[in-house]
């Protein structure tokens, strides 16, 4: 993308480095990033100026809709864009919940058959609900940021217990989805509430330490192994944005229960298509069409029971894994829990992450008129543990 190029329908937030710095929401322009609140007419822009998008979250969906609108008919003037290179991207939101589900049957399938030889794929549960767990906000830091190798308690293959840092660090390819309108308390959200409470989406990388979460997990799930880092992208992409993207959701069975049930609702399967570089060569390519649970039926399902949402909820659909084995969305997958390791182009092999490796999740989404939508990076290195 040169400069000049159109809007692409990403928001974030940003300062730009130098003297007239501070932080503000900006919206992408190819390579720059506009200071949206100065571009937009000062009414509007005063109702979602801030140092990042949660005012816009918070505000209702007419306002979405009206600076989406504004914003695909602006005619930026030079003043109110920023070169990426001289800008620093920030946390697009303040994360207030963070939930992680686990809505890929091909991920779910391939962990099982990795983690429980000789059992059933699927837990009983698997195809009845989207199986989740409410994970740590306070650590979900925004695409750039560096991640630390952690520590933590193991099993070693002679079954002693040991403290140290993770041999097995891993990644997981997810679509993340931003609250924006809180529900009340004791008030389930249905299937057809979803546009009115989710802002947008951005992409995340769910970082795990594999040795660290199979020894603690049973019988309560995930806790330390991925609690350490949550990356997610510095772009939210809006729901308006993504019109061209909405699909069918796989067949379901067994039949679901009512309120989970979207045979008759509109399609709520979007047709993303994620790539994963490992020190820039492509590891996997996982459709996110063929998702089982839909970003929907997540939302009716961790309200169902009254849990009210807050602006700033996130929550990440789990791995996106596809039918294929190039298209996986996590090492533990790629490499059979590191029993076959993959060969990088560059001859580098890897069972799960080095220190200094660099993983990359980028997505597009179907546009208007056959064009594909850049849905933006989620990008993190990792660097060594400090107990070395
Ligand atoms: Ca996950």
């Amino acid at each position: 993308m040169g400069r000049g190029a159109s809007v692409t329908h990403l928001y974030g937030s940003f300062e730009p480095l130098g003297a007239d710095g501070g932080a503000r929401i900006g919206v992408r322009y190819g390579d720059q990033v506009l200071d949206l609140a100065a571009a937009l007419e000062p009414d509007l822009g005063a109702e979602v100026m801030g140092p990042n998008l949660d005012r816009l979250l918070a505000a209702r969906p007419h306002l979405w809709q009206c600076v989406f609108d504004a914003v695909a008919a602006l005619e930026p003037s030079a003043e109110h864009l920023h070169p990426l290179d001289e800008v620093r991207l920030l946390m697009p939101f303040t994360v207030a919940d963070y939930v992680d589900f686990y809505s890929s049957e091909h991920h779910a399938r391939n962990l099982g058959r990795i983690l429980r030889p000789g059992q059933p794929e699927l837990p009983p549960n698997w195809k009845h609900l989207p199986v989740g767990y409410h994970g740590r906000a306070g650590t979900v830091v925004v695409s750039g940021t560096d991640v630390r190798r952690p520590s933590g308690q193991r099993r070693t293959p002679d079954g002693d217990v040991v403290h140290g840092p993770t041999t097995r660090l891993d990644i997981e390819a997810e679509v993340g989805f931003v609250v924006g309108v809180p529900s009340t308390l004791g008030e389930a959200v249905p299937l057809d509430g979803f546009r009115d409470h989710v802002f947008g989406l951005c992409l995340v990388n769910d970082w795990s330490a594999r040795d660290v979460q199979a020894w603690e997990y049973q019988p309560l799930g995930p806790f330390l192994g991925k609690s350490f880092a949550t990356s997610v992208g510095a772009w939210v992409t809006p729901l308006a944005a993504l019109d061209a993207a909405w699909v069918a959701p796989p067949p379901r069975e067994p039949a679901l229960l009512p309120y989970l049930d979207d045979a008759t609702a509109p399609p709520y399967g979007l047709d993303l298509r994620l790539e994963v570089r490992l020190n820039g060569h492509v590891v996997a390519t996982p459709p996110f069409a063929q998702m089982y649970w839909t970003a929907a039926q997540q939302l009716a399902h961790l309200t169902v029971n009254g849990a009210s949402l807050r602006s700033g909820d996130l929550y990440a659909s789990g791995t996106v894994s596809g039918s294929e084995p190039g298209q996986r969305g996590s090492l533990i997958e790629l490499t059979w829990n590191g029993t076959e390791p993959i060969t990088l182009p560059d001859g580098t092999v890897r069972g799960f992450l080095d220190d200094g490796d660099e993983v990359v999740i980028t997505a597009t989404a179907p546009g208007p008129g056959g064009t594909r939508l850049d849905l933006g990076e989620v990008r993190g290195r990792i660097v060594a543990s400090r107990e070395g």
